[in-house]
């Protein structure tokens, strides 16, 4: 077994058949090892010195009838975000034009929906278009969506819509209680189905165990097309959420995420996302050569903090990576 993951992720071969004991293998290797194969593969698909910036801006904040353990935005957690309206059209393209100003090359709106209404849905329709009109790719992450509301997206112009997995299917229930692992895996079907890009992903951190860290990886990596984008999360454990007090978890075992991920989805970006507010520069440097290619910029990550764009661009500079365009 282990030769046989060994010799085809050594081709950056792209599979959709991984098994937990393959994807068990690759996190238990000697960490030289794995960060040697995550490089060889990421630089069969990728240049490794480009990382591509994406921009998130929350359109819509607070207020959400889910109860995710580890949201903010849960009305059934104390947290001290309130409930806010969908932000106006002009507002957007105004937060759009400087996140491309600053060099992001795509543009993430996030609301606090369990699934959007469809006047909702207009609305949001008419950002993405704004949006796409300066330039910029575009993705969004409104909760779940059916198949017509996944087509109109397309037809506004949509490319990428973000709906993480967040963990395995087993420690699922620990953390979401009010939609299944199959309504997530639905919307992402129906997503599929119409032709936009998938940013599918998940947070680790969360009190999960590694069984769990594979079993998310390689549910992710089975899929019959691979998420063109894969976030990686290290929990942000913020006040009045049932997570506030998650034991950390080892900054090299998200490094060991990371590259699991590069391994088994060779050609997909692999997106260092929230929690780098706590990460080490070091942490941050070992992510990158673990193959993660792809960071948010700006100061706030929906609601939580984000390294601020000036240290961004320090650290990128001392690594000697650059924007992908
Ligand atoms: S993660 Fe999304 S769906 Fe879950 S509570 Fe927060 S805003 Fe709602």
């Amino acid at each position: 077994m282990h030769d046989r993951t060994e010799s085809l992720t050594k081709q950056g071969f792209i599979r959709h058949d991984w098994t937990r004991n393959e994807v068990r293998a690759l996190f238990a290797l000697p960490f030289p090892e794995l960060l040697f194969r995550a490089q060889n593969i990421h630089r069969e698909h990728f240049d490794p010195r480009e990382v591509q910036i994406s921009t998130l801006l929350s359109i819509k904040t607070g207020g959400c009838p889910e109860d995710c353990a580890y949201c903010p935005q849960s009305v059934h957690f104390d947290t001290g975000v309130d409930a806010e309206k969908l932000m106006s059209r002009a507002a957007v393209t105004e937060a759009a034009r400087a996140a491309k100003a600053s060099g992001a090359s795509r543009f993430c709106m996030g609301a606090a929906w369990r699934s959007p209404k469809d006047r909702d849905l207009d609305r949001v329709c008419a950002m993405v278009e704004d949006v796409k009109a300066l330039g910029l790719e575009t993705c969004v992450t409104l909760g779940m969506l059916t198949d017509a509301q996944a087509q109109r997206l397309k037809t506004a112009g949509l490319d990428y819509y973000n709906h993480n997995l967040d963990t395995s299917p087993e420690y699922y229930e620990q953390i979401i209680t009010t939609r299944t692992y199959q309504d997530r895996l639905d919307t992402l079907a129906h997503v599929r189905a119409a032709g936009i890009h998938v940013c599918c992903g998940g947070i680790v951190g969360m009190g999960e165990s590694r069984e769990d860290r594979v079993g998310m990886i390689a549910t992710l990596a089975s899929l019959s097309e691979h998420p063109e984008s894969v976030p990686i999360n290290m929990l942000v454990r913020v006040e009045g959420t049932p997570l506030a007090q998650a034991h950390a978890l080892d900054p090299l075992e998200f490094v060991r995420t990371i590259a699991v991920a590069r391994i088994t989805m060779p050609a997909s970006v692999v997106r260092l996302s929230a929690g780098r507010e706590d990460m080490s520069e070091e942490t941050q440097a070992l992510c990158f050569l673990a193959g993660a290619n792809s960071i948010f910029y700006g100061p706030k990550l929906l609601t939580t903090p984000n390294p601020a764009q000036d240290h961004d661009r320090v650290l990128m500079d001392k690594l000697g990576l650059t924007a992908m365009r």
